[in-house]
């Protein structure tokens, strides 16, 4: 596949390649692209989209243990969230998980809060701010350039607002809809088991003429973002990622005689980097690339144990009143699995309906969701809930 000659939103020459981030780095997401953008619109996009953005993460991003960042800056981020005094909750700042202020309840009791019991009981995440829209679709859109998706149809959503070469803006209107379970093997790997390490999962996917894009942060922010409608039938598109957050201990490759030009070529090809005459620079490189390697996972790693531990017999109990429900757990198994191999093109693409047709995830969801908001909602408060759990260690 030859390389990109223009950027993709100034349209000038690419004359010095600049990796972009699929997903932020910020977020300890590692996978990039060099074949999306020059350097000053890379910078331009960090500086307005993603800041604003990966700022709404902030609880996160602190209290994960060995969070992976290319570019590790040893800064803990300040965040909000609630905590209880004596039975009663109070809003709170907080960092790298210690409350460092409690307004409230510092007017209340006129003292030195810090040495107080504190519980934190939740962290706030702001998700209605249209940097939290833009940064998801964000995400699908690099996903899908990165996997040498035709420009052309992603094209009619990208607005870019220039005044000569300069970009003012950049615009990302592309619809989002939010994911909810639809069977209830997805609904009990959701949302049955205590707190679980976050991972980052995309998978873009093609559908008559509908090219998508599911997005999932931290296991926990679960997005459709439709990219084009104008995809031809016959162009079938599929592709995931997978990667976990916390850096896996890793022994670093032993290299040998890097002063070699031929072994360095060895080693570069073998770890698929960059050669350079450096010999340090060149061992970050490697063990740089190892790292990433080690964090990658997949979609059946992740969600087969999870189905694996469904206690099925306490389902068909529950469910005997309910046989359309047993129905649809049968019918999702059958779907996932064939041949005893996980079927991941079917994850999140497809679900069973009640009428024992094959539904259009995004669609029944939309569907679903839009005739019920409340279902929705009590969705995300339960995988929030979820999150909550990790992030405050009650179940570690
Ligand atoms: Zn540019």
């Amino acid at each position: 596949m030859a390389q990109r000659q223009n950027c993709i939103y100034c349209n000038q020459e690419i004359t010095t390649r600049s990796k972009e981030h699929v997903i932020q780095n910020a977020l300890g997401g590692l996978y990039e692209s060099e074949d999306i953008c020059c350097p000053e619109c890379n910078n331009f996009i960090s500086r307005h989209i993603d800041a604003p953005f990966t700022k709404i993460f902030n609880p996160i991003i602190s209290r994960i243990d060995d969070f992976s960042k290319t570019n590790n800056t040893k800064s803990t981020p300040l965040c909000t969230g609630t905590v209880v005094y004596n039975g009663k909750s109070y809003n709170a700042n907080i960092k790298a998980g210690k409350v460092v202020s409690c307004p409230d309840l510092s007017r209340e009791l006129r003292c030195d809060i810090s040495k107080l019991p504190l519980q934190i009981v939740s962290y706030n995440f702001d998700l209605k701010n249209s940097a939290f829209q833009t940064g998801i679709a964000k995400i699908a859109f690099n996903y899908a350039m990165a996997q040498n998706v035709d420009f052309k149809y992603l094209e009619p959503g990208l607005v870019v607002d220039k005044s000569g070469n300069t970009v003012n803006s950049i615009e990302y209107n592309y619809n989002i809809i939010p994911f909810y379970p639809l069977n209830p093997v997805d609904v009990s790997v959701e949302l049955d088991g205590g707190a679980t390490e976050p991972f980052h999962n995309m998978i873009l996917f093609s559908q008559h003429n509908e090219l998508w894009c599911y997005v999932d942060l931290f296991n926990t922010f679960q997005y459709y973002v439709l990219l084009s409608d104008k995809i031809p039938e016959d162009k079938k598109i599929y592709a995931n990622y997978t990667q976990t957050l916390q850096k896996i201990n890793h022994s670093a490759p032993v290299l040998h005689s890097l002063y070699d030009p031929k072994t360095i070529m060895i080693y570069a090809q073998q770890y698929v980097v960059e050669p350079c005459m450096d010999p340090t620079e060149f061992s970050r490189r490697v063990n740089n690339a190892v790292a990433r390697k080690s964090q990658k996972t997949s979609i059946s790693k992740i969600y087969s144990p999870r189905i694996g531990r469904i206690p099925i017999a306490h389902y068909i109990s529950r469910m005997a009143q309910n046989p359309e429900h047993m129905c649809l757990f049968y019918n999702a198994i059958q779907m996932y699995y064939a041949d005893d191999e996980f079927q991941e093109k079917n994850f999140r693409t497809l679900t069973p309906r009640l009428d024992g047709d094959t539904g259009f995830y995004p669609h029944e969801a939309y569907n679903i969701c839009s005739q019920n908001p409340k279902i929705l909602e009590e969705y995300t408060y339960a995988k929030f809930n979820k999150l909550n759990q990790f992030l405050c260690g009650f179940s570690r």
